[in-house]
């Protein structure tokens, strides 16, 4: 399995065929993990990645299942597993 790479950013078009767009609001993307990469950070499998280009993020529920953090020098990535 194919641990992405986040070392010079990060691109949902180099993934594409692996990762199904959930939601898409400009500067923050939701995706779902359809196999055959894993999680920069622990280098599991995943379930979903959350990407943002803003500064700060909020989330109003908490995750019911162990995360992963990465950035780039634009996005901030949390992987949930
Ligand atoms: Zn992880």
């Amino acid at each position: 399995m194919e641990r992405i790479d986040v070392t010079d950013g990060f691109s949902i078009h180099d993934h594409r065929r692996k990762l199904k767009l959930l939601k898409d609001s400009g500067d923050t993307r939701i995706l779902e993990h359809r196999g055959g990469i894993s999680c920069p950070a622990c280098g599991e499998t995943f379930d979903r990645l959350f990407v943002t280009e803003q500064s700060t993020t909020s989330f109003e529920t908490p995750p019911d299942r162990p995360f992963c953090l990465a950035r780039t020098d634009e996005k901030l990535l949390l992987i949930t597993h």
